[in-house]
């Protein structure tokens, strides 16, 4: 354990693990996290619950609609308390960002390291070797229902959703083990330690620096307030945290840095801007045998097709409602529409405490209401002939059968918990950038951001995947940085 390592990773989610994993043979290497850890071999808790201890989540809500907007907290982040839904996104999501070194041929290899793939392994696009076992579950009875329709519907079948460009009907890939879901907790944790130093219920303030070099972070945790210095820090605290610290550290939009008393280290406007989620709205409906659903989350079917225009995408997928919501009967199941390009932008900004402030905007943009509105209509239409067939019942008067279904649909639309984007990776000339290619932020040397905030554009997938590969990528190009000559554990 070293007072002065190499490289201080700032969340031990998605991300940060996996930059810690990547690191650890070549660099002294400590990991602070807010949140607890809940131990090693993960409590049984924490594999197949999806209602977690408070502790393990941030509530934030959204300034304007009062959305609650949960993220996770303690080892693993979000993917602790997430479905376990484990979806790349498509060649076009990487290749539309233009960002050199991130095109689809660039982050395949990242996604084939984190992974191995129980029933595609040896697909050339695919990983066999990596800590994350990537499956896809047996289908259930509603599960197979829908799968037949939609094949009678014509959508093509989609064996495997992550095969570069899927589309179609096919059951979700999942990251899990045993049914059990398998974050970084339990697939990364355990190999960092011992070389990274892994400090849980350590909160970090603020970042420190010598002129605009950032030169390490002050925390408080069970040994009270410290200073931790380190060569190089990476922020990988999420899509709230990240630009949340970036801001409360003096980098961010200058007039909102001043008026919280903040001084201004690098003037960047990018900093909480473009924030971005892939809305949904949920159609509640009855299956009259509980064993039609199977006590399943996220992880039986899933259609994914494409709307008018330029590759926009939607999902629509069951899933039983209370293993997230115990108060409502086993009985219930949601089926989702969601938009997966999404057109409207958010912001996170600093609130007089230095909390957040979180306006998402779900649906603020027209063009994304007209679409979500559609893939409703359609949502509507395959669970309309699951229930003349007897497989579900409606509800006595289900809010898509209202008259405006755009305004229904905005009145009804929630968070997939997807939020990105608020350190936008780019052209170091656009304005909007905060990290350039090699995710250093910039005006500041000895500092990097890389999770779920770095994302240009949101991809058509769930964000775990990406997030995992973002850490593991950072890793490589912190390790091309780092000096030659910097021994492991000094
Ligand atoms: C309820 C929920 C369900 C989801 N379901 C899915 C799903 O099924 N599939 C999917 O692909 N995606 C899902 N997601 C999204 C996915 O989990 C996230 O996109 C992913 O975890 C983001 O990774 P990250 O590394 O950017 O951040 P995180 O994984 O959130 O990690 C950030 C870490 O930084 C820590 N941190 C923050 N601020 C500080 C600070 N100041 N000091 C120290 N530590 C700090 C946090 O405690 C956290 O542990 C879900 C998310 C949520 C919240």
């Amino acid at each position: 354990m070293s007072s002065h390592p190499d490289v201080l990773i700032i969340g031990a989610g998605a991300a940060g693990l996996f930059c810690a994993l990547g690191l650890k043979d070549s660099a002294s290497v400590t990991v602070v996290e807010a949140g607890p850890d809940p131990g090693t071999p993960p409590p049984r808790w924490m594999l197949y619950d999806y209602l977690l201890p408070d502790e393990c989540y941030y509530h934030y809500a959204d300034a304007d609609t009062g959305l609650d907007l949960p993220q996770g907290r303690g080892t693993g982040g979000g993917s602790t308390v997430n479905s376990a839904a484990a979806l790349r996104g498509q060649p076009w999501d990487f290749d539309g960002w233009g960002v050199p070194g991130w095109s689809w041929a660039d982050c395949l290899d990242g996604f084939r390291a984190i992974e191995s793939d129980q029933q595609f392994g040896d697909a050339e696009y695919h990983g066999a070797d990596g800590p994350i076992p990537v499956t896809r579950l047996t289908p259930g009875p509603l599960d197979e229902a829908l799968i037949a329709l939609c094949a009678q519907r014509g959508y093509p079948a989609a064996a495997d959703h992550n095969a570069p460009g899927a589309l179609g009907i096919g059951v979700w890939p999942t990251n899990r083990r045993d049914e059990a879901r398998w974050g970084t907790h339990a697939a990364v944790l355990p190999l960092v330690r011992p070389a990274v130093d892994v400090r849980a219920g350590t909160w970090v303030s603020r970042l420190l620096f010598n002129g605009t070099r950032c030169v390490g972070a002050e925390v408080l945790g069970p040994e009270g307030e410290q200073r931790l210095h380190a060569d190089r820090v990476v922020v990988c605290a999420g899509a709230f945290g990240s630009s949340l610290l970036l801001m409360n550290s003096g980098i961010g939009p200058e007039t909102m840095l001043r008026q919280a008393g903040i001084s201004v280290v690098s003037r960047l406007d990018g900093v909480g801007a473009n924030l971005q989620d892939h809305p949904w709205c949920l159609l509640d409906v009855g299956v009259s045998d509980v064993a039609a659903i199977e006590a399943r989350p996220v992880s039986g079917a899933l259609l994914r097709y494409e709307l008018p225009g330029d590759h926009v995408e939607a999902e629509i997928f069951p899933w039983q409602t209370r293993p997230y919501v115990p108060s409502v009967p086993a009985t219930q199941v949601s089926f989702t529409a969601a938009l997966m390009t999404p057109l409207s932008r958010g912001q996170v900004s600093l609130a007089p405490d230095g909390g957040a402030e979180v306006r998402v905007r779900h649906l603020a943009d027209e063009q994304d209401a007209a679409r979500m509105a559609g893939i409703v209509s359609t949502t509507a239409e395959l669970v309309g002939e699951l229930a003349a067939e007897g497989l579900v019942r409606l509800p006595d008067a289900p809010w898509w059968r209202e008259g405006d279904l755009v305004a229904a649909s905005r009145r009804v639309a929630g968070t997939y918990n997807h939020h990105c984007g608020t350190c936008r990776m780019g052209d170091p000339s656009d304005p909007g950038t905060v990290v350039g290619p090699g995710l250093d932020v910039l005006g500041i040397s000895g500092l990097s951001v890389a999770d779920s905030s770095i994302l240009p554009v949101i991809p058509r997938a769930n964000t775990n995947l990406t997030s995992m590969m973002i850490g593991h990528r950072a890793a490589q190009l912190l390790l091309a940085a780092l000096p030659a000559s910097a021994p492991a554990g000094s």
